[in-house]
């Protein structure tokens, strides 16, 4: 009766934490990796609840323990890998499966002692770890946290490896109606524990962490424009202009404004203006390299931080977003209507602070728009600096009086 309750304890914690990952899945909207952990921990309560409690002695018994761990293990490891970024080759596992199934069922058939039987579907887990570990390795992200969870894969493959051969070394052999009564047995009850356990909290552990950088990367999105934020721009400004200053790499910076977007606003109502600012910024989006850093700063105004890029190439990058603007189709439009852009461009200097260097981007885009929009100026070329002031706030005034022409 107390073997019949303590057996109960393994397979009742995988179901809690089952339960526990597919609440983080459900509640955190997260990808489907996170489920796929919980789907393994109750296919693998299945695995337990079967080996305590059919008959030890029954032929099928470990063909069908091996049926639910398997598929537990695969789908465990299928989802630490797709976390990772990185395929499983699924058809290898089948063959260790199989390979694994017909020798288990020679075992089954020659002799009645369990050990065989056992070193027989533990090496077959053991090779599944150690396929998921290896392709791990292969993955390029490596933060603290992957490499717990590939030191956890390492201690399940090199324990399902090793210690059925070395716990029978100990006990020699145990028919399959003691086996419940045999060391082996009441070892396997702590080692699956530890091992489900020490698992299981290590993934916990990343998904709360992608749960917290997904929190965190929405607040900083602007939905309409799906770029960062204006607080979020700024605030990474702050990190990568000194970054940039620093590693002496040119870091250039382009201002852009949709030219007369009141009017946009005024003949087509603010809706078609809403999808207007979401079809630049998805093109901006999908036009700046995963390096460079895209923000909406304003109504209808964004900002691209193009690192380490000089000032021609981020002139000729702004040009190329100009153009491709200027034959964008929006919905919300008339067919013929297309919409444009103007550009300011500059470059940093050493020692120049974000507010210094947008200022003289910002200037570049009033000249811009002052030299009839929908066109580029570079703040760097000669003659800009002299004939543009600096904005100060009378100007922005004017700025903006003048923008209903
Ligand atoms: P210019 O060519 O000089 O830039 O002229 P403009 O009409 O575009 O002038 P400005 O850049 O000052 O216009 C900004 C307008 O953008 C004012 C505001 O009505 C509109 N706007 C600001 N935020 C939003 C928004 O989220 N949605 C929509 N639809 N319009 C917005
Ligand atoms: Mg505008
Ligand atoms: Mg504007």
């Amino acid at each position: 009766m107390q073997t019949q309750i303590l057996g109960l304890v393994t397979p009742l914690m995988a179901l809690f934490f089952a339960a526990t990952f597919a609440v983080l899945w459900r509640v955190g909207r997260m990808k489907r990796h996170v489920l796929g952990f919980g789907i393994a921990y109750a296919l693998s309560a299945v695995g337990f609840l079967i080996t305590h409690f059919l008959p030890a002695d029954a032929f099928y018994v470990f063909h069908a323990t091996q049926v639910f761990y398997t598929l537990g293990s695969t789908v465990l490891i299928a989802s630490v890998c797709e976390r990772a970024g990185q395929r499983l080759h699924l058809g290898s596992f089948a063959v260790v499966y199989l390979i694994s199934a017909l020798t288990l069922g020679l075992a089954v058939s020659l002799s009645n002692d369990v050990g065989p039987r056992l070193v027989v579907i533990n090496v077959g887990y053991g090779v599944m770890f150690a396929m998921g570990v290896t392709t791990l390795l292969t993955a390029r992200r490596r933060s603290a946290i992957d490499v717990a969870i590939v030191a956890v894969m390492a201690f399940q493959a090199a324990d399902f490896l090793v210690r059925p051969t070395l716990t029978l070394l100990f006990e020699q052999s145990i028919p399959a109606e003691v086996y419940r009564d045999s060391i082996y047995y009441s070892l396997i009850g702590l080692v699956l524990g530890i091992k489900g356990v020490s698992m299981a909290m290590v993934l916990i552990g990343a998904t709360i962490a992608e749960w917290t950088t997904a929190l965190r990367e929405s607040s900083e999105r602007d939905a309409l424009s799906g770029l960062r934020n204006r607080g979020a721009f700024e605030e990474s400004m702050r990190n990568l202009l000194p970054r940039a200053q620093t590693e002496g790499r040119p870091l250039s910076l382009v201002v852009a404004d949709i030219d007369h977007f009141k009017k946009v606003n005024d003949i087509w109502g603010h809706q078609a203006g809403d999808q207007a600012i979401s079809g630049i910024g998805k093109l901006i989006g999908k036009t700046v390299r995963g390096c460079d850093m895209a923000g909406r700063i304003g109504g209808e105004e964004f900002c691209i931080a193009v690192w380490n890029c000089p000032n021609g190439p981020a002139e000729r990058l702004a040009d190329r977003i100009r153009l491709a603007f200027a034959s964008l189709e929006h919905s919300g439009l008339s067919d013929n209507i297309r919409l444009t852009a103007s550009f300011g461009v500059a470059t940093a200097r050493a020692g120049e602070t974000y507010e210094q260097l947008f200022a003289r981007a910002d200037a570049a885009l009033y000249k811009a728009k002052s030299n009839g929009r929908n066109r580029v100026e570079n703040a760097e070329e000669q003659g800009l600096e002299e004939a543009t002031p600096k904005p100060n706030a009378e100007m922005i005034e004017f700025k903006y009086a003048d923008a209903g022409r």
